[in-house]
């Protein structure tokens, strides 16, 4: 929660685990090869850098690198997200071949692996291993044993009707403390249940009848299913329309309420929340963040209007849709159909083996983690990648200094915060301990309950500590990177050190273009419209002077209202609230990045004018921005991402950053009133 991401991939991509049918052969060859920093196959070099930049640096992308059918975008990204997808593959196969000699890792890592990828043996099972949950949920006999019963499924990250769990207190950033939260959705957020254009009612449509199917699987005749269906439809539409939406939960101050369990407990007595963190093993607390007060407002009274009936198959269905790629085929391929299917655009489900590692990654994330970096990130990577974050540094220094609209007093508090950002390159200095973890050979659903039990009890185990520096909130392999405001740090992943973003065989300022311009997003994320709100250490606390905070604001509004003119998709235009952190840290960060390898030159004496493959070393540093963001996306992605997804698509990253830099326009000798050359623009770092 509440983390700036660099947004290579909206989560939903990795997460949304989808059927599989045959077995990938472990022999497959790899078929994705690295990107260069600097590809001239995907340019266009036909079209007019000023008139779409985008379509100069990508314009052949879609034609070189089509959509895989298991994907619901492509992008340089999603190639390197393939390619390390591949690598952790033979690693998890080395585990799974096992012998004597496995570490006590190995054995987790394999076995994981091995259960999950045996789709014979789990079709075999039916829903047995599922049993025993589906007893409890049938034997609940009246609602005031509910919040037991969801205790015991948000246990195993069943995300039923609400989320408790713990962070960093906004407000005393040492500290670690307990949040609750509002949760119990299907559908990605709650304009889904509300929005009345035709797209979304079919949406809900399309939703009802895979609830009513999941019940089906589960043993419902097709009346009754039906039946249910709707009526948990009206359930999530109860919760949603007291749920916050996407906009306002990116404002810190909206979704930290710090109440006593007393004034918890007037609000949303049904949540019986004292006995709530025992039965879901939370050390006990006095004080706790409520996230979204109002919807514990209308909390009791969305259950007193349900009927048990109805709530019990409110469970089942959830229950059964978060473990489907750990039970018999039809399960997943369903909630594959309406997930990715309906919601994504993507045509095909990933191959087993592709989500099978993705699982031991999100299960076993730093044991996995630990294997790939001996393996792949030389220790060398390190320190290359430091010079890049501390060039980038210096750059935002010296940007501080020469802003003409801010106050030395708050650029003094500006650079405060600067220097004690911390720097996480790769993976963190310790690991993590699976020692507790159970994982048995063939017990596919068991491994995943354990494991995410595992994980509960480990984020809730903080709660009430102070906070550890040096965790990290990704695993080393991914393909991403964030910047976190209570911890002020920013982190790149093993993962994202690889070419195109961070190539070896390409110029400074094509690297400058691709892994400046990502170091630089993170960095700028410490200063966004939310990130801003945070002090040096990492505290929701004021430092700005009112008068330097009204001209920020100013210039973030000129953001917001450019960025809502753009289109993403049909008729959907980008939501230039929701976007607007995201597109502060795209546009300064290309800014420090810029002003990082300028400085680079002259440090290094190279000769501006000096062109390679044709270009000088400016116009390189922007082909290699541009095409750090080259995509070919499906339109029901678009849409869905234009409604969720804090970032604006991948297009726009590229030329709404571009129409802001006149720099850009200088290097290409583009003409003040050219598309890319507006004479007016927005600037905020
Ligand atoms: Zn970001």
């Amino acid at each position: 929660m509440h983390r700036a991401t660099f947004g290579l991939f909206s989560s939903a991509i990795l997460a949304l685990v989808a059927t599989c049918s045959a077995q990938t052969p472990s022999t497959d060859k790899p078929k994705f090869t690295p990107i260069p920093g600097y590809d001239p196959s995907t340019m266009d070099t036909s079209a007019d850098p000023c008139v779409n930049f985008y379509q100069y640096a990508c314009g052949n992308f879609a034609k070189v690198h089509p959509i895989p059918g298991d994907l619901p975008a492509f992008s340089p990204g999603a190639n390197l997200y393939e390619i390390n997808t591949q690598l952790l593959h033979g690693t998890v196969e080395k585990a799974t071949a096992g012998g004597t000699n496995r570490s006590a890792n190995e054995q987790k890592i394999g076995d994981f692996y091995q259960s999950c990828i045996n789709t014979d043996a789990i079709d075999k099972q039916g829903i047995t291993p599922l049993q025993p949950e589906l007893d409890l949920i049938a034997a609940l006999s009246s609602k005031q044993q509910l919040p037991e019963l969801i205790a015991h499924l948000n246990k195993m990250s069943v995300g039923v009707f609400l989320d408790f769990g713990s962070l960093q207190d906004f407000k005393d950033a040492t500290q670690e403390i307990a949040y609750i939260d509002q949760g119990g959705l299907g559908l990605p957020e709650k304009d889904y249940y509300l929005r009345d254009d035709a797209k979304s009612k079919e949406t809900r449509t399309q939703y009802v009848a895979h609830l009513a199917n999941v019940l089906k699987l589960l043993g419902e005749p097709q009346q009754q299913a039906e039946t249910h269906a709707k009526k948990i439809m009206e359930l999530e539409t109860a919760l949603a329309k007291s749920s916050a939406g996407v906009v306002e939960r990116r404002d810190p101050e909206k979704i930290y309420h710090m109440m006593t369990l007393a004034e918890f407990s007037k609000i949303a007595p049904g949540v019986e929340a004292e006995k709530y963190m025992q039965w879901i093993g939370s050390p006990s607390v006095d004080r706790l963040n409520v996230v979204s007060p109002d919807f514990f407002k209308a909390f009791d009274q969305t259950i007193q209007q349900t009927d048990l009936d109805t709530i019990k198959a409110y469970l089942r269905v959830h229950l059964a849709d978060s473990f489907s790629a750990r039970l018999p085929k039809a399960f997943d391929e369903e909630h594959f159909d309406f997930f990715g299917r309906k919601l994504e655009g993507t045509p095909e489900q990933q191959a087993r083996w592709k989500r099978c590692v993705n699982s031991v990654d999100a299960s076993l994330g730093e044991a996995l983690g630990q294997l790939y970096v001996q393996q792949y990130f030389p220790p060398d990577m390190k320190e290359k990648s430091l010079n890049y974050v501390h060039d980038i540094e210096a750059a935002m220094e010296k940007d501080l200094d020469q802003l003409d609209w801010m106050s030395p007093e708050t650029k003094v508090k500006a650079k405060e915060k600067l220097h004690s950002v911390a720097n996480k390159i790769g993976y963190p200095d310790k690991w993590r301990d699976y020692s507790k973890l159970e994982v048995k050979p063939g017990d596919a659903l068991g491994n995943s309950v354990r494991a995410r039990k595992f994980e509960n009890a480990y984020q809730l185990n903080k709660i009430g500590k102070p906070i550890d520096r040096g965790e990290w909130g990704m695993t080393p392999p991914t393909v991403n990177a964030y910047y976190n405001p209570s911890m002020n740090d920013i982190n790149f992943p093993a993962g994202i050190l690889e070419p195109p973003y961070f190539d070896k065989n390409a110029s400074d300022p094509t690297n400058f273009g691709q892994i400046g311009a990502v170091v630089g997003h993170e960095l700028t994320h410490g200063f966004d419209d939310q990130g801003a709100k945070f002090d040096a250490k990492g505290n929701l606390h004021d430092w700005w002077t009112a008068e330097d905070k009204t001209k920020f604001e100013v210039k973030t509004k000129c953001l917001e209202d450019e960025y809502s003119q753009f289109t993403a998709v049909d008729d959907v235009k980008v939501n230039g609230k929701l976007t607007l952190g995201e597109n502060t840290a795209d546009n300064g960060g290309l800014r420090l990045a810029l002003m990082a390898m300028l400085a680079n030159a002259a440090k290094t004496g190279a000769d501006l004018s000096q062109k390679t493959n044709g270009y000088t070393p400016e116009q390189q540093f922007f082909i290699g921005y541009g095409q750090s963001w080259c995509s070919n996306e499906r339109p029901e992605y678009l849409r869905m991402v234009a409604q969720t997804d804090p970032h604006s698509p991948d297009a726009i990253r590229v030329t709404g950053v571009i129409v802001n830099t006149p720099e850009f326009a200088k290097v290409f000798g583009c003409k003040t009133g050219q598309p890319m050359a507006p004479a007016k623009s927005c600037r905020v770092w």
